[in-house]
């Protein structure tokens, strides 16, 4: 379908991006939109990552026959909100004239197909930037999975002397690259993505006594043949000095310090070079205390049985992101998964897709699968939106001080609802 765009500069209107989103391809895309009984979800065991134990490595399970669904293996709607939000940013930053999407754990490679497929639509809004996609995975299954539905398996392994280990062309034409850590991906304009990717992270547990705080650590059971337990330290450890804060009020945290690494490092890619990081995940504000569980065949699984073989996940402190980011980069958010696509046009969307699509049963699909991912009960309240933006982006110009400006900065999209002008 062909796009008319009523243009202003440097701001995606909200009546644009009302056109945007109801003139998306009008129906449910092949193959999409499925959805299981049970969201479940990600893998903070310490081998997870591993090349030759770790769960994603070996098992890897994302989709309906794996271990746990995320959004956009329910709904292709997820996707493409997410792919405007992206051209939104663009846009509000000044159109430059090269931009890298990179996704930190693509999972099956739905959401990257689901983005790319928003800007092949939207190709003449994008016609003068040359786009570039940069996959940072650990798991050889799931990049071969994520090949094959992003190139048509058209992929090639790159020379020892590049930092990307494969390569390919999108469907749509456009250049991919594979990673196995984000210090790997060249440095330049970039948009980041890690939906459902820091919960799969590794995780430190301590639990406050009488004594001070104590890590909650792993050993085997003396009394149970090949039975795992959790015990506490018997004394402070490195991580107990490291990796509390100060302030810390709970009695009981979690932290991801491979999380605030890596945000560290994309706020500094983001400082240095501009572009901007969505982060979607499982999540708290620093406030929720044991949250690590074990998911299998979307069903509850106890963490200490039959290590690597389990997704195991804990909730994302988006508080801890915020305090790495602090200095490099504003942040916005965390806001709940209903309200972003809410303010992203996800009702309207919605109406399109139902009024183009002529059977019931793809119409029950849709209203199915817009349920999962706005029900507050569902996923709608507990997945949340982050963002990390330059400075200059969120700063609004003093009018007192600059009497020229001429107009206010345009809001961000998904965090604020956009006006109708
Ligand atoms: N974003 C996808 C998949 C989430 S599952 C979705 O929402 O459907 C987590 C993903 O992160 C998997 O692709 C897993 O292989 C990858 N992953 C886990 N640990 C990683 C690490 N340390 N570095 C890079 N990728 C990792």
């Amino acid at each position: 379908m062909k796009f008319k765009i009523f243009f202003q500069p440097f701001f995606l209107c909200g009546r644009l991006l009302a056109l945007i989103t109801a003139s998306l391809c009008g129906g449910a895309g092949p193959g999409r939109g499925g959805c299981a009984s049970s969201p479940a979800h990600r893998d903070p065991g310490p081998c997870a990552a591993s090349p030759s134990q770790g769960y994603y490595t070996r098992r890897g399970g994302v989709g309906e026959s794996g271990d746990f669904i995320t959004s956009p293996e329910i709904s292709q709607v997820f996707g493409e909100l997410i792919g405007i939000w992206y051209i939104s940013e663009w846009m509000a930053m000044g159109k430059p004239s090269t931009f890298q999407l990179v996704e930190l754990g693509p999972g099956r490679g739905t959401l990257t197909e689901d983005i790319l497929r928003v800007f092949q639509q939207l190709a003449s809004v994008l016609s003068k930037c040359d786009v570039s996609v940069h996959l940072v995975e650990v798991s050889p299954k799931l990049s071969e999975i994520q090949a094959v539905m992003l190139t048509g398996g058209k992929v090639q392994p790159s020379p020892e002397d590049e930092s990307a280990y494969m390569k390919g062309i999108s469907k749509t034409g456009i250049p991919i690259f594979w990673y196995r850590d984000i210090q790997d991906v060249p440095p330049g304009y970039s948009f980041y993505l890690a939906h459902e990717f820091f919960d799969a992270l590794p995780i430190h547990k301590f639990q406050r006594t009488e004594k001070g705080w104590r890590e909650v650590l792993v050993d085997i059971d003396p009394e149970v043949p090949d039975q795992l337990r959790f015990v506490l330290s018997p004394s402070r450890t490195p991580a107990t000095q490291n990796f509390i804060q100060p302030e810390e009020t709970r009695d009981h945290v979690e932290v991801c310090p491979e999380a605030g690494v890596i945000v560290q490092r994309l706020a500094s890619r983001i400082e240095k070079d501009g572009g901007a990081a969505l982060v979607a995940d499982y999540g708290h504000d620093g406030t929720k205390t044991d949250t690590f569980r074990g998911f299998r065949n979307h069903k509850l699984h106890d963490v200490l049985s039959a290590p690597g073989t389990a997704d195991l996940t804990a909730d994302v402190d988006f508080s801890y992101l915020r305090k790495m980011a602090r200095g490099k980069t504003a942040t916005l958010g965390p806001i709940k998964q209903r309200e972003f696509l809410k303010n992203m046009g996800i009702d309207l969307r919605l109406q399109v897709l139902l009024q183009n699509s002529g059977d019931t049963a793809t119409r029950e699909q849709l209203l199915h699968s817009y349920d999962m991912l706005m029900n507050p009960e569902k996923m709608g309240d507990c997945f949340n939106f982050f963002a990390l933006l330059p400075h200059q982006r969120l700063a609004h110009p003093d009018k007192k001080d600059k009497p020229e400006s001429k107009s206010p900065l345009p809001p961000v999209a998904g965090f604020n609802e956009l006006l109708l002008k």
